[in-house]
């Protein structure tokens, strides 16, 4: 019987480049980001302007984490204590967490079974908040010229969390630039890492202003290369707070060189994705997630449905998976676990129960696909998942 003997959870080394980069800002003692000499504009204003060129964003802040930059943007667009703000009931706890931090309440929308948010629950709810901060959850773009419709007929500003599509496209444009704002992290686990760390991008001048002094910029606003310029940093610098989260100069060294890889590590996912959910594909009693042709995604991890599944049944799955080296996590558990959680394990935000999306919750298993993984590895996978969920299936339908 064939064993899987990688790790899930082990990324690539740092690159040898960006160790010598972050060795050269530890011999400068230069740490924090507004410590710079003569013209150096120092290693975050650089790495905020090669990741607004990069995707195509007027304005870029580098911040301390992803969940730091989706409150960040909340505080920018205006969302204040008591305000209810939409978002998905399919993501992770620092979304929902993001929203409570600074106060305000989530309201949760659906999620189909394409693993998006469900437009037309978003259609319905759009007048019960100003604000959504759409989760592109585990990389899964939906179709952004309907929510955008849907969100400007409503007046809902949209937050995006790019936290899993960092240089994914729907039809041609980058994730996190069809929103007002777009947020993104580089924490080990996401599509660049600095173990901690994220981005907000805007186009809109004084949310830009407003994320950098939020950001814990004091007035040192000028020594931004993709920030607005002074004039609207007058309009709005007696009226932020700064609430400080700043990213430091050795983590933006790190992230400087991988950025220039990032169009090849994203080919590369996604290499290892086909060659699991061509494994998959077709086995009996599991769906894979057809994806959409307007849809560049980044599979950085995988997921697969058991619809209708008994539970004991996907505990079998994962047992005898997880016997073979190959862990699963499952999004449908009632208990939140490692990283995953329900929308009802945050009791902080009370919701109401949505049976299609339970149903479709109930069924994700979840995968992550880590860089270190060879494509033999993926199909080695996808041959251990397809024997297990038949082996299981069948004993169900005899
Ligand atoms: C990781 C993650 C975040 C938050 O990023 P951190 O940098 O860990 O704060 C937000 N949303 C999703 C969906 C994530 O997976």
């Amino acid at each position: 019987m064939e064993k899987f003997t990688g790790n899930f959870t082990q990324q690539e080394p740092i690159p040898d480049e960006a160790i010598e980069a972050a060795v050269a800002v530890m011999k400068s003692g230069r740490l924090h980001r507004y410590n710079v000499v003569g013209d150096d504009p120092g290693e975050v204003a650089l790495l905020e302007q090669e990741f607004a060129a990069a995707i195509g964003a007027t304005y870029c802040v580098a911040v301390a984490s992803g969940g730091y930059a989706l409150a960040c943007a909340l505080r920018a667009v205006g969302v204040k204590p008591g305000d209810r703000v939409l978002t998905n009931a399919f993501t992770l706890a620092p979304v929902p967490g993001a929203i409570a931090s600074i106060g305000a309440m989530p309201v949760f929308v659906g999620v189909t079974e394409q693993l998006v948010i469900d437009l037309d629950d978003l259609a319905g709810k759009a007048g019960q908040a100003d604000v959504l901060m759409l989760s592109h959850m585990r990389g899964h773009l939906a179709d952004m010229d309907r929510l955008m419709a849907i969100c400007d007929a409503a007046g809902v500003k949209v937050i995006e969390d790019c936290a899993h599509t960092m240089g994914a496209k729907w039809r041609g444009r980058f994730s996190g630039t069809d929103g007002l704002v777009g947020c993104y992290s580089t924490q080990t686990y996401k599509h660049l890492n600095s173990g901690e760390g994220g981005f907000l991008v805007t186009d809109d001048d004084e949310i830009a202003a407003r994320a950098v002094i939020l950001s814990g910029s004091y007035m040192l606003y000028g020594r931004h290369l993709a920030a607005p310029g002074p004039e609207v940093f007058e309009r709005v610098k007696y009226h932020t707070p700064n609430v400080s989260g700043r990213m430091d100069n050795l983590r933006a060294a790190i992230l400087r060189p991988q950025l220039k890889r990032l169009k090849a590590q994203c080919e590369a996912w996604n290499a290892r994705y086909r060659a699991v959910e061509a494994g998959l594909r077709g086995a009996p009693g599991l769906t894979v997630v057809e994806r959409p042709e307007q849809e560049y995604f980044v599979g950085s991890s995988i997921q697969f449905l058991l619809f209708d599944w008994a539970e004991e049944k996907i505990a079998a799955v994962m047992e005898r998976c997880a016997a073979r080296g190959v862990e699963l996590k499952w999004f449908g558990g009632a208990e939140p676990s490692g990283f995953t959680s329900r929308y009802d394990s945050w009791r902080y935000a009370p919701s109401t129960r949505m049976p299609a999306s339970d149903r479709v919750l109930k069924a994700i298993l979840d995968m992550r696909l880590p860089l270190t993984f060879s494509l033999e590895d993926c199909a080695l996978i996808a041959r251990i998942i397809r024997a297990e969920v038949g082996a299981v299936y069948q004993g169900e339908t005899a």
